[in-house]
């Protein structure tokens, strides 16, 4: 069964990398313009559920349904024009393209597409303007701070008007000062646009930021406003 409202369920997840378990019976879920931060110690399965979720890798048993679609069900093209259409990503090292300026990194998501080159970018600076990176736009991101660079990665995660943003460890790279500033902005845009975040995390002070707990541990979800 899936939960009421809910935009994105994952029901008894296994996943093994060799003899390795990474996910054993891994349940979650998220309401749409919910944030939900994951925790737990590493090597205990949270990025394989955040891939999982994505439709980035595909688990063993279990399933993983969005929007009332079952994921694995889906035809690769779809998956990928999913992922492409109604997810953003951003991840611990930015990942931005380094040989791109910053908006035109923002722009991507928007030019594949199709978005003609000026529209792109003038969303992409609108989107940069929030997360207070907008004088950035011309450099590489090699050019800019960690803090700086992470703010840019969240401006494309967001570009596109996702459902659901992935973070994973988004913060991770960062120093306590900076990351607060990026878990401000991520949070406060999410909530702004009604995009859900799955924010994958291992520092309270970061999981702090979302509306919902959850606890990974040994490749299961436990659900901390469910602890008596
Ligand atoms: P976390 O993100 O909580 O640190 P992961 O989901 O990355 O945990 O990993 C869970 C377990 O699965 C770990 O034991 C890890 O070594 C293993 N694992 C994850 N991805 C792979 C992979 N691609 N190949 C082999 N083992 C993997
Ligand atoms: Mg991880």
């Amino acid at each position: 069964m899936i939960p009421a409202g809910s935009l994105l369920t994952a029901r008894d997840l296994r996943k093994t990398y060799g003899t390795t378990p990474a996910l054993d019976g891994a349940s979650f879920s998220v309401h749409p313009g919910e944030v939900v931060a994951v925790m737990g110690p590493s090597g205990s399965g949270k990025s394989t559920l955040l891939h999982c979720l994505a439709g980035i890798v595909t688990p063993d048993e279990g399933s993983v349904t969005y929007d009332g679609r079952e994921l694995s069900a889906l035809p690769d093209a779809e998956r990928s024009a999913l992922r492409r259409g109604d997810f953003g990503f951003v991840f611990q090292f930015g990942q931005l393209v380094p040989e791109l300026t910053c908006v035109e990194n923002v722009a991507l998501p928007l030019r594949l597409d199709g978005v003609k080159r000026k529209q792109a970018e003038r969303t992409a600076l609108e989107w940069m303007r929030r997360l207070e990176v907008e004088q950035l736009a011309g450099r590489r991101p090699g050019e800019v701070s960690g803090g700086q660079g992470q703010r840019v990665a969240v401006a494309r995660a967001l570009v596109a008007s996702p459902r659901v943003v992935f973070a994973d460890e988004p913060t991770g790279a960062l120093d306590s000062l900076s990351g607060e500033r990026v878990m401000e902005l991520l949070t406060e845009s999410a909530r702004t646009a009604g995009t859900a975040v799955v924010l994958v995390t291992h520092e309270a002070r970061v999981a702090a930021y979302a509306d919902r707990d959850i606890v990974v541990r040994d490749g299961r979800c436990r659900d901390l406003d469910h602890v008596a």
